[in-house]
């Protein structure tokens, strides 16, 4: 079996369902192995856009699905996306399967999310849920998909008000399979299995920006332990990165979080906007420190470098390639949880940018030469090869190095 690993490096919004859909060619089954519908993915397929919270975007080319152990399973979220799949290509039943163990989310969970964010956390959560689904996994108080079979959608001790409880157990029951046995057979095969990260690894609950992280765990480890494959399966470990790193919430760390007047360029150009609330979103410039920090903790074999077509209209731009701190300029940092970003001053290299559109390019000796530039910039920077550029949010418009 080979294994290819795409996830986020780092605070999400990478591209990560166009990422995967590209790679799904490659594939022969798309597995989700953490998070929840709080993950989004947006995606071209045959022309058609996509946008999907829950389902790995390669099942539209019509490859294997499967939502694995680490997965939490949004009913509502999942029933949409599904009955949106069986209207284009019919009954996906002999392809799409959910682990036994994958757990649910429960409007309770929900309930508490929001209550939480509001009155707690105040990190402007997306509440859908996933942080107290989590939570309760973690108590083992948790529901996982096989007890709420089991139990008609009525857990014990989870006094549930679910009018379409019914309706969800049937669902669950079509798709839910022996998840574990099959990759275990998968494994004395040839057959690709693409593992689609959700969030990012700056997000990640244990090596991420604490508090500002998700509940998951979203590093290539976290993954491995989502999905149960063991990590000498991985045969490509590829990090996405965005040509700039947005963040989702308010107060989250982002040392480079650029002039608002900069922001505003790059977010009208890239769209960069809240999918469900339309809420803008914040914007750096790269970080090399950060992204040193996601490749010693997750060793990618690669990057994916997406957007860069984003950063056209730019004269210059800014590269964070290391902070001030105490006096000191340093090139690494490793105290990502409770930083004081008042300590902590990003330097900054200026490459020049190469103003005209680059849009849909597919060969690299096609973009102009600061672009080329600043691709290079990166790899030499954090060590990691570049393999794939995207140059717009179309699945044809990749440049494969
Ligand atoms: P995720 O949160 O990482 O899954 O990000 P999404 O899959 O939601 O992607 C964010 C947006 O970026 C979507 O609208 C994509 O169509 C778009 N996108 C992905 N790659 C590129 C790219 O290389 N260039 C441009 N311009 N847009 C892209």
């Amino acid at each position: 079996m080979e294994l290819i690993i795409a996830s986020g490096a780092q605070w999400g919004d990478e591209g990560k369902g166009k990422v995967s859909y590209y790679l799904s060619q490659f594939s022969d089954v798309c597995m989700r192995a953490g998070g929840g519908s709080n993950a989004e993915a947006t995606f071209y397929h045959e022309g058609k856009g996509y946008h999907f919270q829950m389902i790995p975007s390669g099942v539209v080319r019509g490859k294997v699905g499967m939502m694995g152990d680490g997965v939490l399973i949004s009913c509502d979220r999942l029933m949409l996306e599904l009955r949106q799949l069986e209207e284009e290509f019919g009954d996906i039943s002999d392809r799409f399967m959910i682990s036994g163990n994958a757990h649910v989310v429960l409007p309770s969970h929900r309930a508490k999310d929001a209550f939480l964010d509001q009155n707690v956390l105040k990190i402007n959560t997306i509440r859908q849920g996933i942080g107290p689904a989590m939570a309760d996994r973690a108590y083992r108080v948790g529901v996982n998909v096989d007890t709420f079979i089991r139990t008609g959608g009525a857990p014990e001790g989870h006094d549930e008000h679910w009018e379409e409880r019914e309706q969800y157990v049937e669902m669950l029951s079509k798709y839910r399979k022996n998840t574990k046995r099959y990759l275990a057979e998968l494994k004395k095969t040839d057959k690709t299995v693409l593992i689609q990260g959700s969030q990012a690894f700056m997000l990640d609950n244990v090596h991420g920006t604490y508090p500002y992280v998700t509940s998951s765990y979203t590093s290539t480890a976290g993954l491995l332990q989502g999905a149960g494959l063991p990590y000498n399966t991985v045969t490509r470990n590829i990090g996405i990165v965005k040509a700039y790193p947005i963040r989702f919430d308010r107060t989250g760390h982002l040392p480079t979080e650029c002039a608002e007047s900069d922001q505003e360029v790059i977010r009208n150009a890239g769209n960069e906007f809240a999918h469900t609330s339309g809420t803008p979103l914040r914007i750096g410039w790269l970080d090399m420190v950060a992204l040193r920090y996601a490749q010693d903790i997750n060793h990618y074999t690669e990057f994916f470098f997406t957007k860069i077509d984003v950063l056209s209209e730019l004269k210059e731009i800014p590269v964070c390639i290391g902070y001030r701190y105490h006096g000191k300029t340093i090139d690494t940092c490793y105290e990502w949880s409770n930083m004081d970003l008042s300590e902590y001053e990003p330097v900054y290299k200026v490459l020049k940018g190469w103003q005209r559109p680059i849009r849909g390019i597919q060969d690299f000796m096609e973009l102009p030469v600061e672009a080329r530039d600043y691709v290079a910039f990166l790899e030499d920077q954090v060590g990691v090869r570049v393999s794939l550029i995207g140059t717009g949010p179309k699945d044809d418009e990749v440049i494969v190095r």
